[in-house]
C-alpha cells in the first residue's frame, strides 16, 4: 500500500483510452450499448474515479459521491427507520442538526445530542440506539470524542457508528481503521479545496452497508455531477501538502491569539493544553486548520465581522483562502438558543479557518483587525 501523499496523487485508478493522467469529464446523461455505465444518476466514470480514490484515502472498500455534505448526511440517515434512535454529538454543524430534527424526525426516528466526550454518559445511551452519528473535532468547539473507545461501544451494543471526518481529512485522521463503519464529508471543505462547489462524500468497508448506500444514493438522486467530481478529485491531488499549510497556518494563529490581551479562549486541539489534545494526538496525525476563539471585548465583533485585507468575513472552512464566520448567527444559527449557550456558542465566539496565504501577512492581518476600534 502507497503512502497518503502518493494515493492522492495516483488514487482513482487509470481512465482506459489514450490513457489521460487527468480523467475525462463524462459529461453525459446516459450511455449507449448496455454496457458498463448505462445512467449517470446511477454510476459515471467521472464519478468512480473520485470515488475510487476516496475509497483508497479513507482505507475503506466503497466510497458515493453526493451533492452536498448534507445530500451524503441524507443518505446516511436514510439507513434508517420509523422506530429508531440516533445519538449525535452535541456540538455539530448546524446543518446536521437541522436535516435530523427538522427532516427526519418527522418520520418518526429519535435524535438525541450528547457530549461524546463523556463515554460513561454514551455508554448508557446507546443501549438500544441504531446509529451514532459523531464529529471529531466538533465544529466550533472543536471537542474531541476517542473513536476506538466509542468504535468498541457500538460494536458491543450493534449500534452503527458514523464519523463525520471533515475537519481533519483522510490525511491526518482514518475514522475506518479505529473502527468506525461509515465516514462522512463535506468535500466542499479541505477535500475540494478551492471554494469552487458543493459536495459530499460517505466512505465504508461495510459490504451490507456499502449495497444500502449505492442503492439510496441511486433512489434519492442526489449522487454528485461529473464536472463537480472532477473538481473534487483536482482538489485531492495537492490535499497533503495543502493540509500541511493549513495545519502550520493554524499553529501560528492560535499561539497568536493566546498572547493577545483582547483574546479570551482560544480553542484548537493543537494546543497542549487543549482538554482533547492527547486523545487526538493518539487518533490522529494532525489536528486539522480551524481554530475558534472568543473576543473579551464585545466592540471588536463589528470589526471582526468586517474581515480584512486577507482575512474574509464568510461562512465556510477548508479552502485556500483564510475565512473568518461568527457562528451565532451564520454556520449555527439553527441550533436552538438553549443547546447554543449549552455549548458555548455565543456572541462572543469566532471561528477562524486558516488557508494557504502566508502566516506573517495572516496574522498582521488578525493585528489590524484586532486593534480597530470597532
Ligand atoms: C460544511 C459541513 C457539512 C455540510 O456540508 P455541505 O457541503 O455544506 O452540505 C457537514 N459537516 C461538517 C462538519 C461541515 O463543516
Amino acid at each position: 500500500m502507497f503512502e497518503k501523499d502518493t494515493l492522492s496523487v495516483t488514487g482513482g485508478g487509470d481512465y482506459g483510452c489514450f490513457d489521460p493522467i487527468s480523467p475525462p469529464i463524462y459529461q453525459t446523461s446516459t450511455f449507449g450499448g448496455g454496457a458498463e455505465y448505462s445512467y449517470s444518476r446511477t454510476s459515471n466514470p467521472t464519478r468512480d474515479a473520485l470515488q475510487n480514490c476516496l475509497a483508497e484515502l479513507e482505507n475503506g472498500q466503497s466510497a458515493f459521491a453526493f451533492s452536498s455534505g448534507l445530500a451524503a448526511i441524507n443518505a446516511v440517515l436514510s439507513l434508517l427507520k420509523s422506530g429508531d434512535r440516533v445519538l449525535l454529538s452535541d456540538d455539530l454543524y448546524g446543518g446536521t442538526y437541522r436535516i435530523a430534527v427538522n427532516i427526519f424526525s418527522q418520520y418518526g426516528i429519535e435524535f438525541e445530542f450528547c457530549d461524546l466526550q463523556s463515554t460513561k454518559e454514551i455508554e448508557k445511551r446507546l443501549c438500544g440506539a441504531r446509529m451514532l452519528l459523531a464529529e471529531t473535532p466538533t465544529n466550533p468547539m472543536m471537542k474531541v470524542a476517542d473513536l476506538k473507545r466509542l468504535a468498541s461501544l457500538c460494536r458491543e451494543k450493534n449500534v452503527i457508528f458514523a464519523v463525520d471526518n471533515t475537519f481533519l481529512t483522510p490525511i491526518f485522521q482514518n475514522p475506518l481503521s479505529l473502527g468506525a463503519d461509515i465516514v462522512i464529508h463535506s468535500a466542499t471543505k479541505y477535500l475540494s479545496g478551492h471554494h469552487d462547489t458543493i459536495a459530499g462524500a460517505v466512505v465504508t468497508s461495510n459490504e451490507e452497508l456499502a449495497e444500502r448506500l449505492n442503492a439510496i444514493s441511486n433512489t434519492l438522486g442526489n449522487a454528485l455531477s461529473p464536472f463537480d467530481c472532477w473538481l473534487v478529485l483536482r482538489g485531492l491531488r495537492t490535499l497533503p501538502l495543502r493540509m500541511e499549510r493549513h495545519q502550520e497556518n493554524a499553529l501560528a494563529a492560535a499561539e497568536f491569539l493566546k498572547a493577545h490581551p483582547k483574546i479570551g479562549r482560544v480553542i484548537y486541539p493543537g494546543l497542549k493544553e487543549h482538554p482533547g489534545h492527547s486523545v487526538c494526538c493518539a487518533q490522529a496525525s494532525g489536528f486539522g486548520g480551524v481554530v475558534s476563539f472568543t473576543v473579551n471585548d464585545g466592540s471588536l465583533i463589528e470589526s471582526l465581522k468586517r474581515g480584512g485585507r486577507i482575512i474574509k468575513f464568510a461562512e465556510s472552512l477548508g479552502g485556500f483562502r483564510t475565512l473568518i464566520t461568527y457562528p451565532l448567527t451564520q454556520t449555527h444559527a439553527s441550533l436552538p438558543k438553549e443547546m447554543r449557550e449549552r455549548i458555548g456558542i455565543t456572541k462572543n465566539l469566532f471561528r477562524l479557518s486558516l488557508g494557504l496565504e502566508n502566516k506573517r501577512d495572516i496574522l498582521a492581518d488578525l493585528e489590524t483587525l484586532l486593534s480597530r476600534s470597532n
